[in-house]
């Protein structure tokens, strides 16, 4: 295969909107404002089609003239493209006409969202030339940085609170990649990450190279747009931790919009948060756009705990430009989401996806997202990474010895069975 002519051609400015090379580098030096990737629209445009994209291999490497790297994929090519699953049984239950999960907790190949930035981070940074790549991570990040890296021959550091769920830790220490555990919450780790990516200019996936991570997050926009027919969903539910996937949610819908792919249709963005550490989603409330710190995260939802959510002002802007809204939910509601969506939908989902469940199920209550318009529920982490948050929570397997009739005693009271058995 050829290299594709260059649609990404700079980074920019989120702020005064100056233009910089593309290098491992993150925030603007005039006003702090963060970089992002800007691209030939107008180039892109030209090139691009529902009729090319549905040619190409079912992976979000299929978007790649939107995507922020100069070659084709050296890291993760096969990630992305989950199923989007049309969801009635959970619909009726939740009380509403049309709904879909785009489930992430399948994700190539560390099962969450994550793969899609870091298989865009790390093969930005083979093109940039680094050998040793790093992260701070709330968990999912930290494998799917220790995997991808192992994959393609990187060395690799994972910086994380050392208090995750095992699954998470064990998760990235399989891989031989150097895992430190710091006794701290995670703005602490994401510091310290700083200053080690300053010093030793190593490829931090989302300190220095996180305008090329952070762009990632757009193909689960794209490929919701295209598994619905080439449509928008009317609402889009996202969980939020720095608040990062949903702002690129966002610009995946409007780039695509931009670019003639899809007709533009009214759509709205909204946040989900862990009552526990949810300071974008009370910001959204009161109606403000200034963040407030929130320096104890304290939730079972360890994957979004970020006390200081580095878009939250750019993910606020997403949900108002949209009309949308933020939810928040207790722990209790976290493992009630989890049971919904696993009885209803057959998707066990991690912690991050019983937030997106329960905000889900209160913005349909209070009227802000209405019964019959169309819904998607963006589904970012698998179960079994999560698995103590429901430990004892979910029932337990009633135990006979191995004798039908011990079996025929047990079934005889099942609600299902009692009635229609053979005896
Ligand atoms: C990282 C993560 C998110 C969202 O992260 P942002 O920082 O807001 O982009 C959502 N769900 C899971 C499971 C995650 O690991
Ligand atoms: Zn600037």
């Amino acid at each position: 295969m050829s290299e594709q002519p260059s649609y990404f051609s700079n980074l920019k400015c989120r702020e005064c909107g100056r233009l910089y090379p593309k290098e491992a580098i993150h925030i603007c030096e005039f006003d702090f404002g963060p970089l992002e990737a800007a691209y030939d629209y107008e180039l892109i445009a030209r090139n691009i089609s529902r009729e090319i994209i549905s040619s190409r291999p079912q992976t979000m490497w299929r978007y790649r003239e939107l995507l922020p790297i100069d070659g084709l994929p050296t890291v993760g090519a096969q990630v992305g493209f989950t199923p989007l699953v049309r969801a009635d049984r959970l619909a009726a239950k939740l009380g509403v006409e049309e709904l879909h999960i785009k489930n992430d907790t399948v994700n190539y190949p560390t099962l969450s969202f994550k793969d899609r930035v870091v298989s865009v981070a790390l093969s930005r940074a083979k093109e940039l030339g680094f050998q040793i790549v790093a992260c701070a991570s709330t968990g999912n990040l930290a494998n799917s940085v220790a995997a991808n890296a192992a994959a393609a021959g990187l060395a690799s550091y994972v910086l994380i609170p050392a208090d995750l769920e095992r699954s998470k830790v064990v998760g990235s220490l399989v891989y031989g990649t150097q895992v430190i555990g710091i006794h701290g919450a995670y703005d602490q780790v994401n510091r310290l990450c700083s200053e080690i990516a300053g010093k030793y200019g190593w490829g931090f996936v989302n300190v220095n190279l996180r305008p090329y991570y952070a762009e990632g997050s757009k193909s689960m926009g794209f490929e919701i747009a295209e598994q619905l027919g080439w449509k928008l969903p009317r609402h889009t539910v996202i969980p939020m931790a720095s608040g990062s996937l949903l702002t690129k949610i966002h610009k995946a819908y409007k780039e695509f919009i931009g670019v003639g792919i899809l007709d533009e249709t009214p759509y709205s963005v909204h946040g989900a948060q862990a009552t526990g550490c949810s300071p974008i989603a009370a910001a959204q409330k009161k109606a403000t756009d200034i963040v407030k710190p929130v320096p104890n995260p304290q939730t079972i939802v360890k994957s979004l705990a970020i006390g200081t959510p580095a878009d939250g002002y750019y993910a606020l802007r997403s949900m108002q430009e949209t009309g949308g809204s933020a939810e928040d939910c207790t722990d209790d509601e976290v493992v009630e989401g989890i049971r919904l969506l696993a009885e209803y939908a057959g998707i066990f989902a991690e912690t991050a996806g019983g937030v997106t469940v329960s905000c889900a199920k209160k913005l349909i209550d209070s009227g802000k997202i209405p019964r019959d318009e169309s819904i998607v529920l963006c589904i970012t982490g698998h179960g079994l990474k999560t698995q103590e948050a429901i430990h004892g929570k979910c029932g337990e397997p009633r135990l006979i010895n191995p004798s039908l009739r011990e079996f025929e005693a047990l079934i005889a009271q099942d609600p299902a069975v009692a009635g229609r058995l053979k005896v």
